[in-house]
């Protein structure tokens, strides 16, 4: 288990005097899960990154991994910016980094569980530079992986990734810490991603907002909502609240989410009042939706709540 305590950061600059980027963090990490570090910029996602990672020095609180100091475990990290050799070839690259580690990395020594998982088996004479950007971040993943890491700490890992790939990437990143029972901190403000995750933990200003599992924070959500994007909603909006429809949340001046409904439900309701109607989606609930509901998209402060659950 990863533990944080109370941990505290002050950056002090000439130019900007003192930023206080973390005050008094605490939260777990469990082995075999993803935790998602989540937060708007500028909440300290990447100074808590740092700390865990050795690349800051611990001012205030503790970081421990199964009760020892984190600096003595076998920590895995993948930078948000590439951290490749670009003109090497893959395996160039693992045994690069395998040299800092004090080994001499032969083709035979590369796990092939690992290589294989990642499809990486073919392409180890590839130049990187030549490789996909999903290939990239797989050559990174597996150099993490490589040193038989307990602890795992990614930043942002998904960015310039499209859907389809990023979606891969998470789900070798979800097997690797699950069979290998590793302790994985992902630092994303993808959303979508982080509702996969086993447990969220929300930074805002440097504190912990929330910290919980998915499905904890979408309890009032149902397994499906609606939006409806359209120009008229408040002929829409009286009709859910007659029809005792849905809880309805407006979230943006054209778009109302109904949560807890079924699309067949919402097209009964509209279907008899044939409102003017731009787009509808039916979807699983994604953290998204939990921050619109929290931190509101109206301008006239905080989202109209029409219809309590
Ligand atoms: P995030 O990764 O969530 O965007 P950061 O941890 O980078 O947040 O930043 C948290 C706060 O600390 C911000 O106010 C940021 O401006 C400040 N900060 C980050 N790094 C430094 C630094 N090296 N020197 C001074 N201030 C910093
Ligand atoms: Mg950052």
């Amino acid at each position: 288990m990863l533990r944080l305590r109370d941990i505290s950061h002050t950056y002090r600059t000439r130019k900007s005097g003192e930023t206080h980027a973390l005050g008094g963090v605490s939260f777990d990490a469990r082995p075999g899960e993803v935790t998602a570090v989540i937060g708007p910029n500028g909440s300290g996602k990447s100074t808590m990154f740092g700390l865990v990672t050795g690349g800051l020095a611990l001012q205030q609180g503790s970081v421990t991994l199964d009760g020892q100091p984190v600096g003595g475990a076998r920590t895995g990290v993948v930078f948000q910016s590439p951290a490749l050799d670009q003109y090497l070839s893959v395996f160039e690259n693992l045994a690069y980094h395998a040299m800092l580690f004090g080994l001499r990395l032969k083709r035979s020594d590369l796990p092939a569980e690992l290589i294989d998982g990642l499809d990486l088996a073919d392409r180890l004479d590839t130049r990187v530079d030549e490789l996909s950007g999903g290939f990239q971040r797989r050559v990174e993943l597996a150099k993490a992986l490589m040193t038989e890491p307990e602890l795992l700490v990614l930043d942002e890992p998904f960015t310039g990734l499209d859907p389809a790939v990023r979606d891969g990437f998470f789900a070798m990143l979800e097997q690797a810490t699950t069979s290998r029972g590793l302790v994985t901190l992902l630092v994303t403000h993808d959303l979508g991603m982080a509702t996969r995750c086993a447990r969220v933990v929300l930074l805002d200003s440097g504190r912990v907002a929330a910290d919980a599992r998915p499905s904890e924070l979408l309890a009032g959500f149902g397994s499906t909502v609606v939006v409806i994007r359209g120009r008229e909603l408040h002929g829409i909006e009286a009709q859910v609240r007659e029809a005792k429809g849905p809880r309805t949340l407006r979230v943006a001046d054209d778009a109302l989410l109904l949560c807890d409904t079924s699309l067949r439900d919402v097209l009964k309701i509209l279907d008899e009042h044939d409102p003017r109607i731009e787009d509808i989606e039916a979807r699983r609930p994604s953290l998204d939706d939990y921050f619109v509901s929290v931190s509101g998209f109206h301008p006239q402060g905080g989202i109209q709540e029409l219809e309590a659950a």
